[in-house]
């Protein structure tokens, strides 16, 4: 088999599908291929933030850009992806934390960004009454929210299929060469020959561009998750530590989703990860100190994820800085699933109109160097 196509994506989780899904709404000619099959890693996997709070102050244009296209999702992509409007909350629970929330909230209004609100202790024991006595505190964003990863993803999939995207799945692009103005791209399947590059690889973009000439320092990280079993309402925000590893959200069936940062063990070549129990207790010993009512949750079910993360804890997006026509979106650092939506439009704008007006210089993949 050979394929050849004007736009060639390599990756099938949420930022190849956005890409592939924007760029063949605008009539482009584009072949997404997946290793394994879309969804499979981190895009499917994740805990579901849709989150704009406590973003690194680089990535907040993209991300209130992405939040607007999530008010839209239905639109979007023709699902809801189990979109939900809800605030999410950063909860300072001792003077060191509520420090870091003011600084953090006189920053962003230096900047200029409003969705970040200071709350005090009545306002925050009105939106999480089941919060352990002596917090202080809290950041909000009222229209953040959450959504269903596996099903956004492959709702991004199904709009690009419908938009006359092709995806292949099973097939992995191996060698990349550059040559007479076209890529051939050696794959599982046969040669592929495309115009234009994408390298939306996720913990696997770091290879794609070192082929490419220009290697980033992207370590694979495995995220970790864990599940309770339905448990009465008693949050409806979702719940970020501050200066504690801790994401929570119960969902509308009751149960309680626990992630935020403790990581497990990625294994990059066997494409596959493990959880490390030790620090999933000392997650829910953190759940169980913010909400005591949480002493007795079961935990049902727990799993990790493979992502990939950047020294300064932001992705690379843009285009490669050695090779024409060839452009990369990965790296994004345990928050891209949130980001998907803007993602797919940039690099539609990079590629077809040759300019986006997000602003992408602190994700510029020379940055190491
Ligand atoms: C447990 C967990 C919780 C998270 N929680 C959140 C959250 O709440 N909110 C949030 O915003 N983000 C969250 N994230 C991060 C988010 O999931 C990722 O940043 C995002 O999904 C990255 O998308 P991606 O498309 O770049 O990568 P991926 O989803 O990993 O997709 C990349 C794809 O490229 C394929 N690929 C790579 N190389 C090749 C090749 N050579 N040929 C063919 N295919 C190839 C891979 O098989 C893979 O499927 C979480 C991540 C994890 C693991």
């Amino acid at each position: 088999m050979s394929y050849r196509a004007d736009v060639l994506i390599v990756g099938g989780g949420i930022q190849g599908c956005s890409a592939a899904l924007f760029l063949a709404r605008r009539g482009a000619d584009v072949l997404l291929v997946e290793k394994n099959s879309v969804g499979r890693h981190a895009s499917g996997v994740n805990a579901g933030g849709v989150r704009r709070l406590l973003r690194d102050p680089a990535e907040v244009p993209l991300s209130v850009a992405s939040m607007h296209l999530w008010h839209g999702i239905g639109d979007l992509v023709g699902a809801d992806c189990g979109f939900r409007v809800s605030a999410q909350v950063a909860v300072a629970a001792d003077p060191a934390e509520w420090a870091t929330l003011q600084a953090r909230a006189a920053k962003m209004a230096a900047l200029g960004w409003t969705h970040e609100e200071l709350i005090g202790p009545n306002e925050l024991y009105a939106v999480l009454p089941a919060l352990a006595p002596g917090c202080l505190g809290g950041l909000i964003a009222r229209e953040d929210g959450y959504a269903s990863p596996y099903h956004t993803t492959m709702a991004f999939r199904a709009a690009a299929l419908r938009a006359g995207a092709q995806i292949r799945e099973g097939v992995r692009a191996l060698e990349f060469h550059h040559a007479a103005n076209h890529w051939q791209v050696a794959s599982s399947a046969g040669p592929i020959t495309a115009r234009v590059l994408v390298n939306a690889g996720g913990a696997w973009g770091g290879a794609v561009a070192a082929a490419l000439g220009e290697p980033v320092p992207l370590e694979p990280t495995a995220p970790m998750m864990m599940v309770t079993a339905p448990v009465p309402p008693f949050c409806d925000p979702v719940v970020l530590g501050v200066n504690r590893a801790l994401s929570f959200k119960q969902a509308q069936n009751g149960t309680v989703l626990i992630g935020g940062g403790h990581l497990g063990t990625p294994d990059i070549v066997a494409e596959t990860s493990s959880v490390d129990l030790r620090k999933l207790v000392a997650s829910a010993r953190t759940v169980a100190e913010l909400f005591p009512v949480m002493r007795n949750a079961p935990i049902v079910r727990t799993w990790s994820g493979i992502e990939s993360r950047l020294p300064d804890g932001i992705p690379v997006i843009g285009p490669s800085t050695t090779q024409a026509n060839a452009f990369h979106a990965f790296g994004f650092s345990h928050h891209g699933f949130q980001l998907g939506p803007i993602i797919g439009r940039i690099l539609s704008e990079l590629i077809l109109d040759g300019a986006t007006d997000q602003p992408l210089q602190p994700f510029r993949i020379d940055r190491f160097q």
